[in-house]
């Protein structure tokens, strides 16, 4: 999940390519603040690694960049990784959601 983002993704643990989840974005921050549209778009492709069936890269692996999508990328411009790519695509082959290595 990613309340960090202000996105929300339902599904996580029993996703599956037949039924990848739902995401709810939000157009503001919990403070009420408004997003811009680049911190909506950004959230939106977050949460849609999710529904390709990738888990969230911030807190469990050093492994992936630090711009990327699936990081809380706080002021940087995040981008779709090799390592995004390679486990969207073992999961599409495995149909099992694929997390990054936890580090604690
Ligand atoms: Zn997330």
């Amino acid at each position: 999940m990613s309340n960090v983002n202000c996105g929300v993704f339902l599904g996580i643990g029993w996703w599956s390519r037949t039924n990848p989840g739902k995401m709810t974005i939000y157009t503001s921050f919990s403070s009420g603040t408004l997003r811009t549209a680049d911190e909506f778009r950004y959230t939106v492709a977050h949460e849609f690694g999710h529904s390709l069936g990738i888990g969230d890269a911030y807190l469990y692996n050093n492994a992936s960049a630090a711009n990327d999508m699936m990081r809380w990328n706080n002021g940087v411009t995040p981008v779709v990784s090799q390592l995004n790519i390679e486990m969207v695509l073992k999961a599409w082959k495995t149909g099992r959601f694929q997390n990054f290595e936890r580090i604690r």
